[in-house]
């Protein structure tokens, strides 16, 4: 008897081989790929296009996994929160950002995070694990489902982990994005800390995607402070890796910099940051930092947020202040984390 294969757990090219193995035609496969990935079936008894005999004969050695939904929060700006937990009882979080003719959905690519950045709480609980490229996509889908009939247009890959230490599950994700569900390779962002080898190879493995890097601070003393990855991967190495980084017309790279009181956010900071990106077709995102109980950081004032935005403006940069939604429920930038793993440690006490 061979194994129960999950069908979500296949590349494209394993749907079709798995399908001829069956004996079954191509268009088949293709029925399967649009029911699982378009039409976000639970199940396989839910494929309406299929007869019953041939449901009933997939079932017998396939199944199609499935998140299961543990908790679901709103913000009173409208911005939700999904709690999914996953096949081994571990969870990811994801959410959902509604903006005027948007509905932008952040998705996680690792459970917790190895980077270890002293501002965010996901890098404080270390790494759980990495997810599997099905597990990424299936916050779409569970989401796509739950919301019907609306749909999520924007992915950003800005939740729970750093999306390039998790490559081979997260470009396979990517493919299947942009292949099977039919959302613009435009529409959808990966943000990276800055991990530089595999920022360079992601261009000829991964569909070209927007890239968004996280700089935060524009001295290595600060940034291998606040980003142990700069330890590693510094300013300069960074830059020039996206000087280098091959970009189509009228694509830029987004720099993200959350603005942290009283330790990269002076004007000497905006004017150096000016200074570093110069060259680099790019826009900049700052946001101001996202308080929680683990990080003893400040958010600077509003007038401090400002004046930093002002000198990156007058130098003819695009900037824009990210105001971070779906604070009340610990849905922002850098505030996620699972909840079962929460319960663990304190358990443990
Ligand atoms: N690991 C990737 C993507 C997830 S983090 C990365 O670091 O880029 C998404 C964004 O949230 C990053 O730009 C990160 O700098 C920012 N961030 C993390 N913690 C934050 C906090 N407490 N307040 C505001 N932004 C935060
Ligand atoms: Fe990981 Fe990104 Fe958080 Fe850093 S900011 S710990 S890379 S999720």
């Amino acid at each position: 008897m061979p194994a129960n294969i999950d069908l979500k757990s296949l590349s494209k090219a394993d749907v079709y081989r798995f399908a001829a193995e069956r004996g079954l035609p191509k268009y088949r496969a293709n029925q399967l790929l649009h029911w699982m990935y378009e039409r976000n079936v639970r199940s396989l008894q839910e494929i309406t296009e299929f007869s019953k005999a041939l449901r009933n004969g997939l079932a017998e050695g396939s199944y199609i996994s499935n998140l299961e939904l543990a908790d679901r929060q709103r913000s009173k700006d409208g911005t939700e929160k999904f709690l999914f937990s996953l096949e081994d009882g571990q969870t990811v979080e994801s959410v959902l950002i509604p903006d005027k003719d948007r509905l932008t959905l952040c998705i996680s690519s690792q459970a917790g995070c190895a980077m270890g950045c002293g501002f965010c709480l996901t890098g404080s609980m270390g790494l759980v694990r990495n997810l599997k490229a099905h597990e990424i996509i299936d916050q779409i889908i569970s989401v796509n489902r739950l919301i019907a009939p609306g749909r999520v247009t924007n992915i950003v890959l800005m939740g729970m982990g750093e999306p390039l230490a998790n490559f081979d599950e997260v470009v396979e994700a990517l493919w299947r994005m942009t292949g099977l569900m039919g959302i613009s390779k435009r529409r959808v962002t990966l943000s990276t800390s800055g991990l530089v080898p595999k920022m360079l190879e992601l261009p000829a493995k991964a569909p070209d995607v927007n890239l968004a890097v996280s700089l935060n601070a524009t001295t290595d003393e600060v940034r291998s402070r606040i980003m142990p990855v700069n330890r590693t991967y510094p300013i300069k190495e960074l830059l020039d890796a996206c000087r280098r980084y091959p970009l189509k017309p009228r694509r830029r790279i987004t720099f993200e910099y959350v603005l942290i009181g009283g330790v990269n956010d002076t004007r000497t900071d905006a004017k150096r940051l000016v200074k570093l990106l110069k060259g680099i077709p790019c826009k900049v995102n700052l946001i101001p930092f996202n308080p929680h109980d683990r990080s003893g950081m400040q958010r600077p004032s509003e007038e401090t947020v400002l004046a930093f935005q002002k000198i990156i403006s007058d130098s003819n940069m695009t900037v824009l202040i990210r105001e971070s939604r779906g604070q009340d429920i610990l849905a922002a930038c850098g505030q996620l984390r699972g909840k079962q793993k929460q319960k663990k440690m304190e358990g443990r006490g």
